[in-house]
């Protein structure tokens, strides 16, 4: 029990420990929130007794997933961890759409159509049609749509006739998705909610509902964590208005009153001091979040020093300010190559689409990095084609996932046969497999027209997706696992030689993704291994009447396998699976999925208008939440800054966020403050310890900025002659830089 609050505040340890039925934690960044959450979880299986699997808990990074699971194992016992009921919103409720999805109609081995499926499936449907409505602004509307629980039924008969096309869009694409037995990521919650509307018995078992990150729930995740929690009624969640994020995708803020109407007697604890950052960064990020006059007045109190403060640059260009990025990440590693490692810089960007510079530059310097929450490792072209053919051998009606890799690598299916299968599909209401299957196997007239090499084709297409398939069905030691079959598809399709031949430019960072695809295939392979050792007969309840089955137990390996793919983008899976030292990388992530993460040094470049806040963005204040999110992930150095000129639009100007009266004053706009002793000592600090960290934020409280801040662009810095150092004195004093600036 001590352990379990040792390194706990009073109002933390309240929260872990309250008796309390429904329990709102709300509180700023970096105040503990998610370590509280994690804290309350062991405490319910330590010292209440309660059963991991019967604890829901709905969180928004692996990372945390991660470290309840490990506090879990240390505090009751290896094993027990991995029966918690544990993931994202979307993992948890496909977990139970597996188990329990067939007493609403829903077929066992359904497959997940993740963003960029919904989003070919919705194209081709438009194209078809000759319509002229925008793919993406039609998928989003389906899924505010279905967010609301208005079913394609029930738009179509309300709309007037320029509606038309639009609801003929959305009832061609759920039966598209009906056909393929493909949920989307919208369907497995709402799907899930039914599931548990009708068939309360199969929630009967859960005890206690834990959920990070309350302030982006929409409204059918609100209700999915009413209806886990129907029995005991017993919630925690933890968030913070000021870093709601997800308004776009239709996450209610409200919910947090909405919670207090439906759990009368809801507590609420909040939580004050930030174990995160340095205090100058929370001085700026506090600057930034207060411009929002309608929000009430709360300090982000510092438990560190005060620390440096944030650099905020303007550079020529968008290649000058990659480069300058870049060179200080190399600075700052040059000085201290054993102490602060890649993995310790995070670059965070409002869109993806400004990597391109950061991503050429570091790739230059030879710096690893990886790039989360923007183009997927798993949508890369190559990537997608091997996976596309996985999806097949598991799922022959993913009629999308066909259509993609018919003819790749050629096998002379042109675009006009393809036509004719998919016409032919349409007229017999089959699946393209069946289509394609009975022409190879002769056992129906078709009336698409096919070249010789092109039935040649076809037929190694359909034997290859047979054999694939006897292999995932095979028994015992004849069963292939999903590495295994990886391996096949790569022999097969003679992976190495078509990809040279399509991309002789660079074929050697797509062949490098193919191994970093079997590499991944392989640890995802052996983990599974691992947990099925684990599920067992307690995992769900034992409900008369109904066929009991175990989470995962039934599926096969490929199944469990491309589900965690589709879900992975939601969880970040592979950014923060691998921290070890071999796999070491800078981040690049979209401020959207850094969420809740926290990196010692932080860069946030492109903070001009258009970019944040954002040019299609129609909620200023969101924009605005979203930069004080960023901010908030940084523990020591935050860089934020600003080409002159974008390749795009041309001149730009800087956020307005960063140019309100007297804000230069929290941020250091000539030079750098650090130079190489104080890099070093903060990467030896860096490497122990937070209390650690705190002292060295502390002992850098104040020095003098050099008279020469010389801070060239081409990587050549000045070395640290003047550094100097002023020990201990308050911030007040620092020539009154923060003395007239705190407000309220
Ligand atoms: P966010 O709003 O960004 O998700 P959070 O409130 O969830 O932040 P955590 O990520 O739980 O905050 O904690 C931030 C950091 O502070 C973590 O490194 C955590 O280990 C540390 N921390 C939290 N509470 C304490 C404490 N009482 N003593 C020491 N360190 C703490
Ligand atoms: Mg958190």
């Amino acid at each position: 029990m001590n352990r379990l609050l040792d390194d706990l505040n009073r109002a933390q340890r309240l929260a872990v420990v309250s008796p309390s039925l429904a329990l709102q934690v709300l509180a700023p960044p970096g105040s503990g929130k998610t370590k509280t959450l994690t804290a309350r979880v062991s405490y319910l299986i330590a010292e209440r007794g309660l059963k991991p699997w019967n604890i829901v808990v709905c969180t928004f990074t692996v990372k945390a997933a991660r470290e309840m699971k490990e506090r879990i194992k240390d505090l009751v016992g290896d094993g027990l961890e991995k029966k918690l009921v544990l993931g994202t919103f979307h993992s948890v409720a496909r977990r139970f759409l597996v188990s329990y999805g067939h007493l609403i109609g829903i077929e066992k081995n359904f497959g997940i159509a993740d963003m960029s499926d919904s989003r070919a499936i919705i194209t081709r449907i438009i194209k078809r049609q000759g319509f002229s409505i925008e793919p993406g602004s039609a998928g989003a509307r389906i899924s505010s749509l279905k967010a609301k629980s208005v079913s394609a039924e029930q738009y179509g008969v309300t709309r007037k006739a320029a509606e038309q096309e639009f609801s003929i869009v959305y009832a061609e694409y759920e039966e598209a998705l009906r056909t393929s037995n493909l949920l989307d990521y919208d369907d497995l919650l709402l799907r899930c909610a039914l599931l548990l509307r009708q068939h309360p018995q199969c929630v009967s078992n859960i005890e206690a509902v834990l959920i990070d990150e309350f302030q982006d729930t929409n409204s059918v995740q609100f209700e999915l964590m009413c209806l886990f929690s129907q029995f005991k009624k017993n919630v925690t969640i933890v968030g913070d208005p000021d870093q709601s994020i997800y308004g776009w995708r239709n996450a209610e803020i409200k919910n947090l009153e909405r919670m207090e109407k439906r759990f009368p007697g809801t507590d609420v604890i909040h939580l004050e001091e930030n174990y995160r950052s340095a205090g100058a960064i929370l001085q700026s990020a506090q600057q930034i979040i207060e411009q929002d006059e309608s929000r009430p007045t709360k300090a982000l109190k510092p438990t560190f020093g005060i620390g440096d403060r944030p650099v905020l640059r303007k550079l020529p260009t968008a290649d000058a300010e990659a480069k300058w990025l870049v060179a200080e990440i190399r600075r700052t590693q040059a000085l201290s190559a054993e102490l602060l490692k890649p993995n310790d810089f995070a670059i965070l960007l409002r869109s993806a689409a400004v990597s391109r510079h950061i991503e050429s530059a570091l790739g230059n310097s030879g710096i690893p990095y990886r790039m989360v929450g923007g183009t997927k490792f798993f949508d890369r072209i190559e990537v997608k084609m091997v996976l596309d053919y996985l999806r097949v051998i598991n799922q022959p009606d993913h009629n999308d996932a066909l259509l993609r890799i018919i003819n790749v690598p050629t096998r002379g299916v042109g675009d006009v046969t393809v036509k004719g299968l998919i016409d032919e599909a349409e007229k017999k209401g089959s699946t393209l497999w069946n289509i394609v299957l009975n022409i190879v196997q002769g056992k129906a007239r078709s009336n698409t027209k096919l070249s010789t090499q092109g039935l040649k084709g076809l037929t190694d297409f359909v034997n290859l997706v047979l054999t694939g398939q006897k292999k995932i069905t095979g028994t015992g030691d004849q069963q292939a696992s999903p590495f295994e079959l990886v391996e096949y598809l790569i022999k097969k399709l003679d992976l190495s030689k078509f990809l040279q031949k399509k991309y002789p430019d660079d074929y050697e960072t797509r062949w490098a993704n193919i191994e970093e695809l079997k590499a991944q295939t392989a640890d995802l392979t052996a983990a599974m291994a691992q947990g099925k050792q684990f599920i067992e007969e307690e995992v769900l309840p034992d409900i008369e009447g109904l066929e009991q089955r175990l989470i995962n137990a039934n599926e096969d390996a490929l199944t469990v396998f491309l589900a965690n793919i589709a879900l992975s983008s939601e969880a970040q899976r592979k950014q923060e699976e691998n921290p070890d030292e071999t796999q070491q990388h800078v981040t690049i992530s979209t401020i959207h999925a850094a969420k809740g993460l926290e990196w010692p040094v932080v860069f946030i470049p492109a903070c001009y208008e258009g970019s944040i806040p954002h040019s299609r963005a129609d909620d200023i204040d969101e924009e605005r939440r979203l930069l004080y999110v960023g901010m908030t992930r940084a523990q020591a150095l935050l860089y934020l800054s600003c080409p002159n000129k974008n390749s795009q639009s041309g001149e730009t100007t800087m956020s307005h966020f960063l140019t309100q009266r007297g804000i230069e004053a929290f941020f250091e706009t000539q030079g750098p403050k650090l130079y190489d002793d104080a890099v070093v000592e903060l990467a030896r600090t860096l490497r122990r310890d937070q209390p650690a960290l705190q002292q060295l934020i502390k002992a850098r409280s104040t020095y003098e900025t050099p008279e020469d801040s010389h801070w060239p662009i081409d990587g050549t810095f000045p070395k640290s002659e003047n550094t100097r150092w002023d020990q201990g004195r308050e911030i007040e004093s620092k020539e009154g830089i923060y003395a007239n600036k705190r407000r309220r």
